[in-house]
């Protein structure tokens, strides 16, 4: 058994993959159905891509399916992830519609037959468990939610309520995220990294270089960089208003990388409104990141002297471990779970305005023994909080709990 397992032996030791392989066994064989709104695009695709293949591994049969969208239904859908986050949405009768339509239908095309167990991620999936056969839920239903709910759109939560009450459980991705109006039991399940993969292995400095000159970005200049969907809650914005500080205490240069969710109408306007803030800047590249570039992300987080990631929401926000793994500090925004990730002064700075990331980004540019002595800080606490392996293991306690 754990034949991919057996390659994080190194990283994390022999105990915790004995341990795995301990709780894996009782699982063995059960089909456990994730499904969320898409495979492509943010953190949620980021794990499952790399926790579905593990969980077989070990020798449960774990499977992933996303539901079939229409662009009316994830522009709703984006206002609800935006509402779980606080941002205030207008719940019409035709919204509701539109939302509980699709749902219905995709609860027939999923294939739940035989599933010992249905992970359902987020808000745009959440409805299927009231059109689901009934044969189809007499096992247990978790529901997944990854973003900061700690203030949700009250109209929006009080809807979203009506179905998250037909499940057996839900999990979070932080302590303060648990909710005492729902009546369900709750975990905590923080999101992990997966070292192995093409984002997150060890490249060389050379290799590195390679990558991002094929990109089109050379290292005359020190570099800062941000990593995230096009989105409000990122404030790529707010990053070159920061960079505009930088740049005149110290000559660096700023790469903003970024991608859109298939789910997510969103982005292309958010990425249209940062190359306008950027338009006529010097040093920055603003670059759309169609998909296929792991490697590209993987290069820019070991090669910046500081990665920054100045989210104004976040429910956990994988890129700054991402960064930490690599030896690099992270100047990031104190929301949601970047706290979590980030201990203020030993692996990166918590921030909580343009004015303070540029002071603390300019204050890490300019000491190198502070940047190397975070960034090694930063990839011993990845090791041992954020790693796949640890992720997996509360996943199989979860499961060895809820499946008779
Ligand atoms: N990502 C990427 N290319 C991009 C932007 C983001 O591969 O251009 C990845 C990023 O490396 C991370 C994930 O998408 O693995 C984003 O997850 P995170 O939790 O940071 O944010 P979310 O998008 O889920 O809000």
């Amino acid at each position: 058994m754990g034949k991919i397992l057996n390659r994080y032996k190194k990283i994390v030791g022999s105990e915790k993959i004995k341990e795995i392989e301990k709780r894996a066994k009782p699982l063995k064989g059960k089909y456990i159905l994730h499904i969320n709104a898409t495979y492509y695009g943010g953190g949620v695709a980021e794990i499952l891509d790399n926790l579905v293949v593990l969980m077989n591994d070990v020798g449960i049969n774990a499977c992933w399916s996303i539901i079939k969208g229409s662009e009316p239904f994830f522009e709703i859908t984006k206002t609800f992830h935006n509402g779980t986050q606080g941002y205030p949405i207008k719940l019409t009768k035709e919204v509701k519609a539109t939302y509980e339509e699709l749902c219905r239908r995709n609860s027939v095309y999923i294939n739940f037959c035989g599933a010992d167990a249905v992970i359902a991620h987020d808000p745009q999936v959440l409805p299927l468990i009231k059109y689901a056969r009934p044969d189809r839920k007499k096992e247990p239903w978790v529901w997944r939610i990854h973003t900061d709910i700690t203030q949700p759109d009250p109209d929006l939560w009080n809807y979203l309520k009506t179905f998250i009450k037909n499940y057996n459980e839900m999990v979070v991705s932080d302590e303060k995220y648990l909710k005492d109006d729902i009546g369900l039991k709750q975990t905590i399940i923080m999101p992990s990294i997966d070292p192995l993969s093409k984002k997150n292995r060890d490249l060389s400095d050379k290799q590195a270089r390679k990558i991002l000159k094929d990109a089109g970005i050379d290292l005359k200049k020190p570099m800062i960089c941000q990593i995230s969907r096009y989105d409000r809650w990122k404030d790529q914005v707010g990053v070159v208003e920061a960079f505009k500080r930088i740049k005149k205490e110290v000559d660096c240069q700023l790469v903003l990388l970024g991608n859109y969710a298939t789910d997510d109408p969103e982005g292309a306007a958010y990425y249209k409104k940062t190359k306008a803030k950027a338009k006529g800047l010097k040093d920055i590249k603003v670059i759309a990141d169609k998909g296929a570039s792991p490697l590209l992300v993987n290069a820019l987080q070991k090669m910046s002297e500081v990665v920054i990631q100045k989210s104004l929401r976040e429910g956990f926000g994988l890129t700054v471990s991402e960064a930490l793994w690599k030896r690099t500090p992270v100047v990031a925004g104190n929301v949601g779970g970047i706290p979590s990730q980030i201990k203020h002064g030993e692996n990166g700075f918590l921030v909580n305005s343009v004015k303070q990331c540029a002071e603390k980004t300019i204050e890490l540019l300019k000491d190198d023994k502070l940047r190397k002595k975070m960034g090694k800080n930063g990839r011993e606490y990845v090791r041992e909080n954020f790693l796949i392996t640890r992720h997996l293991l509360d996943y199989l306690e979860l499961l060895n709990r809820i499946i008779k």
